[in-house]
């Protein structure tokens, strides 16, 4: 599998630290309001990334954090006359049903910035015991030009940085040893959240927090570290100045970001006005189309949001669910039965389109090209079946387009209902897996119950069940 390396500008091979592991972190959202759909970029990108993983088998720990202390979520605080905390937590809630609604499985851990300052405080101490770090008035900052590989993920110059950085000189923040250096840890003002720390009562600087939340959810050296293509100057480039400095070692493997969201054409910012919320989009589209839409382009590359194309998307996707719902008919009423001769040879057509699905995601998560396999496999679907067919050549067809749009994070399958004949029969399995002390398969049954919505009491008269 070959994915594109910010740091070397090079598609490279994907080779895990840990064999069948991968350890990834995208940084997330700074939660002061409802989540535009620039933001739902990443998310949707690596969610994907994620998923084509463990379509391959391996193990992701998966870590994406939530930035909840920041000068953006204290000003909102003050206009409204609430907490900093009461914002964040708001917009952490809001965030997480986008989420769902975008079909964005939850990551193995979502830390809160504001809950790990320890770890954040140790960190900095030890970029100052090994000289990286110097304290000024209460505020540390970072030594920059004393991390010799500055600027490798960037690849800028210091000097050229350095002319760019000169107004800096002048507004005040002369008491830097040198422009370049930023800051770890800086006092709070009057009315801001605050923390204990051996410098002063203040918080700590965005780019740290990554670096720590990162360390203690993934270890000091990590496979995949992903974001906006906005994070990699400074925010990613000086989380590898904090993480290799500290550790003495190399943080990430490689280094993934998607490229920005345009609308109209236009850079979507606030100041132009011209910003779409994920729930405004909630409003007028189901936010599978714009999942779809989000996947329609390769993440490299930049994507236009307008009308016309989020159409285009909620028809290309209800071609998918229409040959998902018409196998689902047929197979209702297919006679039972093994596949014939020819259904063989025709099943055995469709690996084509699973080769192709897996060679456009081993190519940089080409999730464009896959969308086209998903397309040819159902031109497939509808050309090569219909009332003859047997169920388990339509229950093959079914399965396959299932795996590749799971992978996807599309729900095809949308109002799967759960018979009582097969609730009973997966009840009576899971019973006698206990009997037999295979508690494993016991909870897996239990858990396959409950992902459809079905809740399982032991009780002394036997197994009771209900609907959630
Ligand atoms: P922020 O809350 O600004 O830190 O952004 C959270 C994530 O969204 C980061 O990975 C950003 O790079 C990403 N992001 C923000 N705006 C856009 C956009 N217009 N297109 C793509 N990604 C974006
Ligand atoms: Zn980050």
């Amino acid at each position: 599998m070959k994915l594109y390396n910010t740091l070397s500008k090079k598609k490279e091979e994907f080779v895990p630290l840990e064999e069948g592991k991968v350890r990834m972190y995208v940084c997330g959202p700074t939660v002061y309001n409802f989540i535009h759909i620039g933001n739902a970029r990443p998310m949707i990108v690596f969610d994907t990334v994620r998923r084509y993983f463990e379509y391959k088998g391996y193990d992701v720990n998966f870590v994406s954090n939530f930035t909840d202390v920041d000068d953006k979520i204290i000003k909102r605080a003050i206009e409204e006359g609430v907490s900093s905390d009461e914002i964040s937590k708001r917009y952490i809630e809001e965030c997480k049903k986008d989420m769902q609604g975008m079909n964005i499985k939850p990551a193995t851990k979502h830390p809160l910035a504001t809950e790990e300052i320890c770890g954040m405080v140790d960190m900095i101490q030890t970029l100052i015991d090994k000289g990286y770090a110097y304290e000024k008035n209460g505020t540390v900052y970072y030594r920059t030009r004393k991390f010799e590989q500055y600027g490798k993920l960037s690849h800028k110059n210091l000097d050229d940085l350095r002319s760019g950085e000169r107004s800096l000189l002048v507004t005040g923040e002369d008491e830097k040893e040198d422009p370049l250096d930023f800051v770890l840890w800086k006092p709070k003002k009057e009315g801001e959240p605050f923390w204990e720390s051996p410098w002063s009562d203040g918080r700590p600087g965005w780019h740290i927090e990554c670096s720590e939340m990162s360390k203690k959810y993934l270890g000091e050296q990590i496979d995949i570290h992903a974001g906006g293509e906005d994070l990699v100057f400074p925010h990613h480039e000086n989380e590898i100045a904090q993480s290799e400095a500290a550790n003495g070692k190399e943080f990430a493997k490689y280094w993934m970001h998607n490229a920005f969201l345009n609308i109209d054409n236009r850079k979507m910012s606030k100041s132009l006005g011209n910003f779409r919320t994920v729930r405004e989009i909630s409003e007028q589209y189901d936010l599978q189309v714009l999942r779809f839409f989000m996947l329609s382009a390769h993440y490299r590359s930049p994507l236009n949001f307008s009308a016309d194309l989020m159409e285009a998307s909620r028809n290309g996707l209800e071609r998918i669910v229409n040959a998902a719902d018409h196998l689902k008919f047929l197979m209702k009423n297919a006679k039972g039965g093994a596949m014939s001769e020819v259904e063989n040879g025709l099943a055995a057509q469709t690996d084509v389109f699973v080769k192709d699905y897996e060679r456009a995601m081993e190519d940089d998560f080409n999730t464009a090209d896959a969308v086209a396999a998903v397309f040819d496999l159902v031109k497939f679907i509808n050309s090569n079946t219909d009332s003859e067919s047997s169920g388990e050549y339509l229950g093959k067809l079914f399965h396959i387009l299932v795996k590749l749009t799971d992978v996807l994070g599309l729900i095809v399958d949308q109002e799967e209902e759960i018979l009582e004949a097969d609730i009973e029969k997966l009840i009576e399995e899971r019973q006698a897996a206990r009997r037999e002390k295979n508690f494993a398969r016991a909870d897996a049954i239990r858990d396959e119950l409950q992902a459809k919505g079905i809740i399982l009491k032991d009780t002394r008269e036997g197994v009771q069940w209900k609907k959630a």
